[in-house]
């Protein structure tokens, strides 16, 4: 067991609530993010049953009054934070009631700009709210969910199995949330924080759908490895099940 404080933002379901598990069943006190308050109380009282040590906050990411009560929150009840999961986040765009995916020459400005603003906006500014409580843990790490479709090296390669699978405001937001962690894990490379990116894998999940290859069980334990690093780790990094992805 550690007395190590985590918050997960959307941990009320998918990835998010299977990392607040596996992270409480590893003896982390978890505080799940949920928009929902009814939601986030039901899946807290999940973790509890499953033996995690778990509370809710209602949070959503893309509202600053909720950054600073999350601030607050921590500051008074914990005087610190030791793992923040920025988790939460908006999946790829298709135009409503079809399916269909919407063209990188046809994408609307309103779906760019709100896929932006949940997924990299909103990371940003939550991130640097919470970064005077991350440091004064005595081992802080940040781990940014984000996905081998954010990854530049790979959309341009023919031979890539993501070749064929472009959704520009998705894709570009989380290929800017990866610029974050480099810029981010520079910043603090003098400190014992640690940051790094997140592809959790094609997970079974409402954003993955039932057509993905993992199981949620599987699709946290990134996740939860990088909020678990230890002390000689990694930083900087962009990671699948401990192994680097191509920026
Ligand atoms: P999901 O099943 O769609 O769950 C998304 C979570 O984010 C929900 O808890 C949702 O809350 C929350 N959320 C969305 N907007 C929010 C906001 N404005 N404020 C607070 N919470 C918000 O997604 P997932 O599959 O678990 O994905 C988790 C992370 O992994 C995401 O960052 C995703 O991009 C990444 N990822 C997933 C896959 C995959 O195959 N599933 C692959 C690569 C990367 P509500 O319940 O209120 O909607």
């Amino acid at each position: 067991m550690s007395d190590k404080i985590a918050f997960i933002t959307g941990g009320n379901r998918g990835i998010g609530f299977q990392t607040a598990l596996e992270l409480g069943v590893a003896g982390v006190h978890v505080v799940i993010g949920s928009r929902d308050p009814y939601q986030g109380e039901a899946a807290a009282a999940t973790l509890r049953d499953q033996g995690a040590d778990a509370a809710v906050l209602r949070f959503d990411v893309t509202n600053p009054a909720d950054h600073k009560a999350a601030y607050h929150y921590f500051d008074s009840n914990h005087g610190r934070l030791d793992i923040l999961i920025n988790n939460a986040a908006l999946a790829k765009g298709s135009y409503p009631g079809t399916g269909t995916e919407i063209s990188a020459s046809q994408v609307p400005q309103d779906v760019l700009r709100a896929i932006f603003e949940t997924n990299f906006f909103s990371v940003v500014a939550l991130t640097n709210t919470l970064l005077p409580l991350i440091r004064l843990s005595p081992a802080g790490r940040i781990v940014n969910l984000s996905s081998i479709l954010g990854s530049l090296t790979l959309h341009s390669d023919p031979a890539s199995p993501i070749y064929d699978s472009k959704h520009l405001a998705y894709d570009a937001s989380k290929t800017a949330l990866n610029a974050y962690t480099i810029h981010l894990a520079w910043e603090l490379r003098h400190t014992s924080i640690k940051v790094n990116s997140a592809h959790p894998g094609w997970v079974k999940t409402e954003m993955g759908g039932p057509d993905a290859i993992m199981e949620l069980a599987e699709g946290a334990k990134t996740s939860a490895a990088l909020a678990l690093l230890p002390a000689d780790g990694p930083t900087g990094g962009y990671f699948h099940l401990g192994q680097p992805l191509p920026w």
